[in-house]
């Protein structure tokens, strides 16, 4: 693979489409989703040679993303606004440059919760499970 930068302006990067977060547009609000690095980024021949992928998702005021559990860790950075995660019944504010580790199996869901915008940079396997998302993402459980 060839090496490459990928400009990043602020918490944009110009040529990195905006993807749909998921396909179940009941269970979250207002989240955004590229894919920066592996997997299917711009110019990512066979996923970059990694076993892995570098994603940001942006959470708008408000919003929140799936309540979910699968068994694929995540290792997540926040980089812009604040807002909170859940990881099973803790709930834990969050804000640049907090590292959040999300366990195989955890139930989580991060929520811009508070007046602002939540960007995070999320790492995940290249190959992995399908998330089960789970109802109530809306209620404060
Ligand atoms: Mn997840």
């Amino acid at each position: 693979m060839k090496s490459r930068v990928v400009p990043g302006r602020g918490a944009t990067w110009p040529g990195v489409p905006v993807r749909e977060y998921k396909d179940r547009p009941e269970l979250f609000r207002d989240v955004t989703r590229r894919v920066l690095l592996g997997g299917g980024a711009p110019g990512a021949a066979e996923g970059d040679g990694l076993d892995f992928e570098l994603r940001y998702f942006e959470v708008a005021p408000g919003g929140h993303s799936t309540l979910e559990h699968h068994r694929h860790p995540h290792a997540v950075v926040v980089i812009t606004g604040r807002g909170e995660v859940r990881l099973g019944a803790e709930r834990h504010e969050i804000e640049p440059f907090d590292a959040v580790y999300v366990a195989p199996g955890e139930t989580h869901q991060f929520l811009a919760s508070r007046g602002e915008r939540l960007g995070f940079l999320c790492v995940v396997d290249r190959e992995r499970d399908r998330p089960v998302p789970l109802a109530g993402g809306d209620e404060e459980t």
